[in-house]
């Protein structure tokens, strides 16, 4: 008789992560994908030529230091390079992080929603999440997330500005939040959509670094620099944890073509601010545009827009769907839109204009 294979018990309860979906393709329209938060816009200039240079290596292992982008984000940064570590997308790296600081009976505290890794790799790490409910305006509720600080704490994720709500946390109610959390839990800020913000009062998670000597960074290449595919991001923070970041890597998990790209991007960071630019202006006109026409969406400092339509989420994403427009449902609860061409997203305000509510 067969037995079935044995998994890690934790295996049982543990979600897929939902990738943005395509969008789906329908007659006499271009189909478009506003699920997944990427940049819509082509890579940078001469980034097409490094990678296909770097190509022409790849018979040979990368460099598993990733010295040249360690050594340059440093610079970059004003931090010693042992500050640094790299990973295959800074999901890799937080996957990293977790595993280094938590296991079996540990907890690591984060807000919800927020952003949907957090759960899959703490139940991987063996870990236990301690999931604080976002407050009533879709930001973090901080001091609900420190009173939940218990002697199993080992680990906290604050997502600014967060995915899905494009909310950030203010630098005075984080400097508060600081002062009740021991300084053996380490604190990791999450700054995913960093380059989209315009909020003076938000928190800046680097200048906070050199304050604190229990918190660290996570930065992508992914969102903003438009290298998704490439799966690059970085942490910077303290030292011990940077070295347990590269200690629990995948070995040559960051390939020259990304390390290569990667480079390149950073020495490209006036263009790269013009693009940015040009995606915070979207949002802006479509929030104005919501507004204008009755919803009332969360303030968002990041290249997506959450529409909180509850109940109803399901029914306006089968309209997205009808008018070839892919975006991020949560069902229940709302959706997450991401800031893409304008095209789509005029499609989705003409969807809302009769949408009943
Ligand atoms: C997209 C995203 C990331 C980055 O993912 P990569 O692995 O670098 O592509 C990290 N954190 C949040 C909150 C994100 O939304």
């Amino acid at each position: 008789m067969s037995k079935p294979l044995r998994l890690r018990e934790e295996m049982a309860q543990l979600p897929t992560y939902k990738a943005g979906k395509k969008a789906a393709s329908v007659d006499g329209l271009t189909a478009f994908k506003l699920s997944s938060n990427e940049n819509p816009m082509d890579p940078l200039p001469g980034i097409i030529e490094v990678i296909t240079q770097a190509a022409t290596q790849v018979h040979r292992y990368p460099d598993p230091l990733v010295t040249e982008l360690t050594n340059a984000l440093a610079a970059r940064h004003n931090v010693k390079p042992e500050h640094v570590a790299t990973g295959t997308g800074s999901v890799g790296v937080c996957q990293q992080i977790v595993q280094a600081v938590a296991g079996a009976g540990d907890e690591v505290i984060f807000a919800w929603r927020s952003f949907e890794a957090y759960p899959i790799i703490t139940t991987i790490a063996g870990a236990t999440s301690v999931q604080v409910p976002l407050n009533d305006d879709n930001g973090h509720d901080l001091t609900a997330m420190a009173a939940a600080i218990t002697s199993a704490t080992r680990l906290i994720f604050v997502c600014t500005p967060n995915n899905p709500t494009g909310t950030i946390v203010k630098q005075s109610e984080f400097d508060e939040f600081m002062k009740s959390v021991p300084q053996d839990i380490l604190v990791v800020v999450d700054e995913a959509y960093v380059e989209f913000n315009r909020d003076e009062e938000a928190l800046d998670g680097l200048a906070s670094m050199r304050k604190y000597p229990n918190l660290g960074v996570l930065r992508t290449f992914s969102k903003a620099y438009g290298l998704a595919a490439l799966r690059i991001g970085f942490f910077i923070g303290p030292e011990v944890i940077a070295d347990a970041v590269r200690k629990t890597a995948v070995p040559f998990g960051v390939s020259n073509i990304a390390q290569s790209a990667a480079v390149a991007s950073l020495e490209l960071e006036a263009e790269l601010l013009k693009r940015v630019d040009a995606i915070v202006e979207t949002r802006e006109w479509f929030e104005a545009q919501l507004r204008e026409i009755g919803y009332d969406v969360p303030n968002s400092q990041a290249n997506f827009v959450w529409l909180q339509l509850g109940v109803q989420t399901d029914d306006f994403v089968i309209q997205c769907t009808a008018q070839a427009v892919a975006v991020r449902p949560f069902s229940g609860e709302g959706v997450r839109i991401t800031i893409g061409e304008r095209e789509p997203l005029e499609r989705v305000l003409e969807i809302l204009k009769t949408f009943p509510r």
